[in-house]
């Protein structure tokens, strides 16, 4: 049984921490910062910490690599076409890998990075994914070296995940995603409560993760590309026709740049 909790780091990162609790081991997800990690190991004495994964490349994400290395040894799974420090398996679309007893499917997801991997398992309870910064709650990652139509490909395929699947994304962006979200749909009844729940949630200090592939599909503008509402609003935005779903997912991008 894998229990995960959130170890908020900088202003709006989490570092996901997975705990075997019956073995007292766990891994973590994207450490850009070691301290919580550390705090959090030392407030459990007895725990290992077995295993880091990586998703991208950048600093809020492996800014604590190379501390956790030093103090821990654990093994460092990361993308094998990006610089991760102290690596020790790289990983590649299609590749598995085996953390605290589950093994993890990874996913090559281009568009924020191109190097960006994620981790899916359906080996837990509830299908689990760590997504990064490329599928967030209500939104997605910026387009830093990928192009839209390798962002669009990569959160389709997200999207094609079971509905049920948890979505462990790299920060607490949801509510003002959900802001952008009810722009382009505002007459969508799904986002509307989610950015009631959500705007509840953050006034009492809760996280809004994780999230479900199912909500995403209901609540997600980058997700919803296919929708003949969500075009026209795209094809309003650029004054001309998308004609194709990365079309209109790059028009989406490039309005929620300037929102
Ligand atoms: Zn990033
Ligand atoms: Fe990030």
């Amino acid at each position: 049984m894998i229990q995960i909790v959130a170890l908020p780091a900088f202003s709006d990162n989490y570092i996901w921490l997975l705990q075997d609790t019956a073995k007292h081991r766990c891994a973590v997800v994207d450490p850009g910062d070691a301290g919580p990690v550390l705090k959090w190991l030392d407030q459990h004495r007895g725990w290992v910490l077995e295993d880091i994964l990586i998703t991208h490349h950048h600093n809020d994400h492996v800014g604590g690599v190379l501390a956790l290395k030093q103090a821990s040894g654990a093994r460092v799974c990361g993308p094998a076409g990006e610089n991760i420090p102290c690596r020790d398996l790289a990983l590649d679309d299609g590749d598995t890998v085996t953390v605290l007893g589950l093994q993890y499917q990874v996913f090559a997801v281009p568009g924020h990075t191109l190097g960006h991997i994620a981790y899916y398992t359906a080996q837990s309870d509830t299908p689990l994914l760590f997504s990064g910064d490329t599928l967030f709650a209500a939104g997605c990652g910026r387009l830093f070296e990928g192009t839209p139509e390798q962002m669009h490909a990569s959160l389709q395929r997200l999207a094609a995940l079971p509905e049920q699947t948890q979505v462990y994304c790299a920060h607490e962006y949801t509510l003002s995603n959900l802001r952008f979200a009810k722009a382009v749909e505002p007459q969508n009844p799904h986002v509307l409560q989610r950015f009631d729940d959500v705007t509840q949630a953050r006034q009492e200090d809760r996280i809004t993760l994780p999230s479900s592939i199912g909500l995403e599909r209901l609540t997600n503008p980058f997700l919803r590309t296919a929708e003949i509402f969500v075009k026209q609003k795209a094809d309003e935005w650029k004054g001309h026709s998308n004609d194709t779903q990365a079309a209109v997912f790059a028009a989406l991008r490039s309005w929620k740049d300037r929102f």
